[in-house]
């Protein structure tokens, strides 16, 4: 299937690593111009180098925080014309409720909500212009099963939800599409390092980590493993495509069935 991405600009933020690597990585592969950021020079030379020679694709680097304002202006300045806005950015931690503080609610919030809000609201103008465009937001299967043990980060993932879905609303009848998608545990950097660290100071293999937060902590998933952050690049390049056109508002998942719902 040739997902017609010939000529677009894609911005994917936080894509020197994990989920948004590899969307970077899968958007130049199928023919898009992509933007790779990430906080470090060294961390966005390094992927950039990397995709361009894996893809032969157009790649480009920004280095800056993408939760900052200023940042955000800057990025869309100096790179005229995005197509593609995909919000994939976001920072987890595990805290007890009783010990997430104030600061730490706004941290999440900038970090993971506004930060794509933010984007969006500054890529629209020129998409409005073109009549298309494509705005993905990463949530996640904790945007509608909370994690009690991160109840700030279920928060904004419900957020980007609410979000994405009202941004569809005041595009109807354009030729612009706005999702989410919902990925489930994917092994991505982040999270490879984090069972990673569960199962050296536990004295165990990672794969038996896994089998036990299959079994205890994330029973319902059908696929009984992470999933793998090419499995969520892969729905996220179809979205991103003009062949799907008809596929907006829409809350996607490729939780490996982690959500027990049918819908
Ligand atoms: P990751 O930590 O493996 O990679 C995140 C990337 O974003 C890194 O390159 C990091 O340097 C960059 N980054 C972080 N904050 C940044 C900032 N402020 N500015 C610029 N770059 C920044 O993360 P991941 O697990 O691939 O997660 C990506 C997205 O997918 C997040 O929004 C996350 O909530 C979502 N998600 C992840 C999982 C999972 O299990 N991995 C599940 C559901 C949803």
């Amino acid at each position: 299937m040739d997902l017609q991405l010939n000529g677009k600009l894609a911005l994917v933020s936080g894509s020197t690593a994990g989920i948004g690597y590899a969307i970077a990585h899968t958007l130049a592969q199928e023919g898009a111009s992509v933007i790779v950021n990430g906080r470090t020079q060294a961390a966005v030379d390094e992927a950039v180098d990397r995709i361009r020679a894996e893809t032969q694709g157009t790649v480009h680097g920004y280095a800056a925080d993408l939760s900052h304002a200023e940042a955000a202006e800057q990025a869309v300045r100096r790179h005229p014309g995005i197509n593609i806005l995909v919000n994939n950015l976001g920072i987890f931690e595990a805290k007890a409720f009783e010990d997430i503080p104030d600061a730490d609610w706004q941290r999440f919030f900038d970090v993971n909500v506004l930060s794509g809000v933010r984007l969006a609201r500054l890529v629209l103008p020129e998409m409005k212009k073109a009549n298309w465009g494509r705005i993905i937001f990463i949530s996640s299967e904790s945007a509608v099963q909370i994690p009690a043990e991160m109840i700030h980060y279920g928060m904004t993932k419900t957020a980007q939800l609410a979000v994405s879905r009202g941004l569809a609303e005041s595009v109807a009848g354009t030729g612009i599409t706005v999702n989410s998608v919902l990925p489930g545990p994917t092994k991505s950097r982040g999270v490879g390092d984090f069972v990673e660290d569960i199962a050296r100071s536990s004295n165990k293999t990672f794969q038996q980590v896994e089998a036990e937060f299959f079994d205890h902590v994330r029973p319902t998933s059908l696929i009984k493993r992470f999933g793998t952050p090419q499995e969520v690049a892969s729905l996220v390049a179809y979205v991103a495509s003009p062949l799907a056109s008809a596929t907006t508002g829409a809350a996607l998942r490729v939780d490996g069935g982690v959500v027990k719902s049918a819908f």
